[in-house]
């Protein structure tokens, strides 16, 4: 066995035995050469399916309103900061998110996550929200999550007694780099809201995109800070360049560089639902099982919240091809 071998082995059997590896071994695995990248993907998958089973956690989100958000995020087409040609539109009425909610239990999806573009909900939005998934609990029975910006511990709380499972709230980029990306909030307000998810006892989901310029040790820095919020689940967006904000320029990241990242992850967090968010079917095309092989056990399905995405269907037959399960 070479260094590399070595240390991919040992870090793996670390994980296994329950212990946590060290932030220089981080930073080694984060560098491995590209020779051993399907050795560094296998000791992940093992890693997975030790700790989570073959399950794989299938969700489908809609957007609930859409655009005109005050944020100035620079990857986002949803940013009124940008002249973007997505269409918008006010919080969706009650009967369509339901409709929607029984669409995804009809084509076998178990989760629900209502987005909404905005810093936070006003007190009246939050209202109507608390409304809305009052009915999709009685008319449609799937476990709804949210992702509604900003929100106080009043808000989390009422959230929970609704039975609201997850709360998505990303940090989005490393510390370092998140001054590149956004000026209207900061990384501690993504921090604090996250905190306030967890003091509540939603459960929390937490993650980034990468693909934004930032260097593989900024990436590997977010892995860092997720592991010290301990996220139920962190999904891992790839930037997919919108037309109109200052992202679109941006090169595309390797496909080494994502399953590097998705690995490295998995042994940082190896109990939390790693999923594999925006940017899955532009970036991966005929190599999406590869991630689902190598340190991830989610997906997003049917489209994201500006971006189209697979069909259902054939992401469901994709798990079943690979043997795991949906
Ligand atoms: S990422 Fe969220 S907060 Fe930022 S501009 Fe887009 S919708 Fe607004």
């Amino acid at each position: 066995m070479n260094s590399e071998e070595s240390l991919i082995s040992d870090c793996k059997e670390k994980v296994l035995s329950g212990q946590r590896i060290t932030i220089d071994e981080a930073i080694l695995l984060m560098n491995i050469s590209n020779e051993f990248l399907q050795l560094l993907s296998s000791a992940a998958n093992e890693i997975t399916r030790t700790f989570n089973g073959n399950v794989v956690d299938v969700e489908t989100l809609i957007n609930a309103k859409k655009g005109t958000c005050p944020e100035d995020c620079s990857f986002c087409s949803q940013s009124a900061f940008y002249k973007t040609d997505i269409d918008t539109y006010k919080l969706l009425p009650a009967k369509a998110i339901v409709e929607n909610a029984k669409k995804a239990k009809e084509s076998g999806i178990k989760s629900f996550c209502l987005v909404c573009a905005w810093r936070g909900p006003s007190d009246s939005e939050f209202n109507e929200i608390c409304k809305i998934i009052e009915k999709v609990n009685t008319e449609v029975g799937i476990e709804v999550n949210c992702s509604l910006g900003f929100i106080n511990e009043y808000m989390a709380r009422q959230l929970k007694k609704l039975g609201v499972k997850r709360y998505n709230h990303n940090l989005e980029t490393s510390r370092s780099f998140f001054s590149k990306i956004c000026t209207t909030h900061t990384y501690q307000d993504r921090i604090d809201t996250a905190k306030i998810v967890k003091k509540i006892g939603l459960e929390l989901c937490c993650g980034g995109i990468i693909g934004m310029g930032e260097s593989r040790m900024q990436r590997l820095e977010l892995g860092l800070d997720l592991v010290e919020l301990c996220p139920e689940e962190c999904p891992i967006n790839i930037l997919v360049p919108q037309k109109g904000t200052p992202m679109e320029p941006q090169t595309k990241l390797p496909i080494e560089e994502i399953l590097r990242t998705v690995a490295v992850f998995r042994f940082l967090m190896p109990r939390t639902i790693l999923k594999i968010a925006g940017g899955r079917e532009i970036h991966l095309a005929n190599e999406q099982e590869k991630v689902l092989l190598g340190g991830a056990n989610g997906i997003i399905t049917g489209g994201y919240l500006t971006i189209g995405g697979n069909d259902s269907q054939e992401d469901l037959m994709m798990i079943s091809k690979i043997g795991l399960e949906a």
